[in-house]
């Protein structure tokens, strides 16, 4: 198996900052994958707050159970609703998990991939991190963007598998009130679409700075 990359065990941790951010790196063959808590925080929130609403998705669960805003103006706690139908709540709890997974999907796909090692020996970038407000040139920017590129493609069939495999077999599915949203491969990539491109806005259009890749 020479032809295989060898691979440290991966470290995974959660890192305290509001910020939303992730990012990538190894030390003595040994791998790490640090999550700031403002990107989970941010990503459960935004899902919860967005099937609270009772006219978005009204095909999941009862949204009639859900109260409309009652104003214009944003009360921080409203952005921090979740659904009162305990079915609404249960996709809303699904897709912000997809997104996140899609998250560490892509941070190890930085990793396997080779990304982190080619700018640290390469570069000298001790570290990837997904918002990096350092100043690159455009041929650093081209580079970093095809990284962002494929490290995406390793989390979209990551994603994939795992949809369509529960859908093959919903009786795996944990917890058992998911296993609802796998009746179908179509209900499966309805959610998994649904949170990517969820996540994808939620990340690149709430955030003041672009990433590398946009
Ligand atoms: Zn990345």
């Amino acid at each position: 198996m020479q032809y295989v990359p060898t691979m440290g065990p991966v470290h995974f941790d959660y890192i305290e900052n509001w910020d939303v951010n992730a990012l990538a790196f190894e030390s003595d063959n040994h791998d790490f994958v640090g999550v700031y808590v403002g990107a989970i925080v941010t990503i459960y929130s935004f899902f919860g707050s967005l099937l609270a609403y009772p006219r978005f998705l009204m095909s999941i669960g009862n949204p009639l159970a859900e109260e409309e805003w009652k104003s214009d103006i944003v009360d921080p706690k409203q952005l921090f609703r979740q659904p009162k139908d305990l079915a609404r709540r249960s996709f809303a709890h699904l897709i912000a998990t997809i997104a996140i997974d899609f998250l560490l999907a892509h941070e190890i796909g930085h990793l396997m991939n080779g990304h982190v090692k080619l700018l640290r020996t390469r570069k000298g970038m001790p570290l990837l991190a997904e918002f990096d407000p350092t100043q690159k040139t455009r041929e650093e920017n081209l580079t970093l963007q095809r990284l962002e590129m494929d490290a995406d493609a390793f989390a979209v069939g990551q994603g994939l598998t795992t949809a369509l495999g529960r859908a093959g077999d919903p009786t795996h599915v944990f917890p058992p009130d998911w296993r609802q949203w796998y009746g179908t491969s179509r209900q499966a990539l309805f959610s998994w679409t649904l949170a990517i491109y969820g996540f994808f806005r939620l990340i690149f259009e709430g955030h003041g700075q672009s990433r590398r890749s946009r």
